[in-house]
């Protein structure tokens, strides 16, 4: 990909960022995410009420230009906008860099499934961080959202499975045939799915629904089919040390205890974004040194 169209994609993303901000800031569970009541009326400053102007409405450069801070109240603007506007910018660039990437040298199949499966991809990233975004202010997943997954999920695995990338099911390659179920990508899928949303279906059952709740068992089953076997295990083990580090960090320094429920899409959209750029190299290299 050259830098050019790397460049207007992290732009278009940076747009799109700024919609996830006003769809997730303004969700309250009582609504479709995406309904009129949501996401329809101009943009107020949530301090002193007033409605923006259009170039107050630019995705990080108002925030750059204005210091922060709301133009007439002087306010300071919550450092979570322009952390999503980068955060959609740098998924609408750096996801269709890395499957074009895989594209290049691969079987014909693969360079002509390239284009959906990127678009499938960023949509499935930027659903994640939707989700992540909303479960993180309200600890609700919207089920619409959930669905939405599952369906970018489908169309990937009807695109990859369209394009023949070998043996292997996995985008783990030959690391992934000790664990099985490679033959067939729909035994595949479905089993993951099955498996991510039975793991946490069983910790709920476990802690007695302390730690998780149902919309991370109806999460897990689209991520587990996005993603396959045996992905998604690495994808909860890296959601589960990211959730770890993070709930040490906030029992030692705050008065929270164990009985204050984490929201954990966040650790599984991390997962998830550690999978994609680098679950073959670092679990290659975790096998390496284990000596497997
Ligand atoms: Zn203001």
């Amino acid at each position: 990909m050259d830098p050019v169209t790397i460049a207007i994609l992290f732009v278009f993303g940076l747009a799109v960022g700024s919609f996830i901000n006003v769809v997730a800031l303004r969700y309250r569970g009582d609504h479709f995410s995406f309904s009129p009541k949501v996401i329809g009326g101009r943009s107020h400053c949530p301090h002193c009420g007033r409605t923006l102007r259009w170039f107050e409405l630019v995705p990080l450069a108002s925030f750059i230009v204005q210091g922060g801070r709301c133009r007439r109240c002087r306010a300071r603007i919550g450092w979570q906008y322009p952390l999503v506007e980068l955060l959609s910018g740098a998924i609408f660039a750096a996801v269709p860099y890395v499957i074009a990437a895989h594209a290049v040298g691969g079987a014909p199949g693969v360079a002509a499934a390239a284009p959906a499966l990127a678009a499938l991809w960023v949509i499935a990233f930027e659903l994640l961080l939707l989700i992540a975004y909303i479960d993180l202010r309200l600890q609700i997943v919207p089920d619409e959202l959930t669905a939405l997954l599952g369906a970018a999920a489908v169309f990937a695995a009807v695109f990859t499975a369209g394009a023949s990338f070998g043996a292997n099911q996995s985008s783990l390659g030959a690391l992934a045939a000790p664990f099985g179920l490679q033959g067939n990508i729909w035994i595949n899928r479905l089993a993951a799915a099955a498996i991510g949303a039975g793991f946490f279906a069983l910790l709920i059952a476990v802690t007695r629904g302390r730690g998780m709740g149902w919309g991370d068992v109806k999460l897990a089953a689209p991520l587990g089919f996005l993603f396959g076997w045996p992905d998604i295990v690495f994808l909860f083990a890296a959601a589960f040390v990211a959730g770890a580090l993070v709930g040490i960090w906030l029992l030692l320094r705050t008065k929270k205890t164990m009985k204050s429920a984490i929201p954990f899409v966040p650790f599984l959209a991390l997962g998830a974004g550690f999978m994609f750029f680098f679950g073959a190299s670092a679990i290659g290299a975790y096998l390496h040194i284990i000596g497997v």
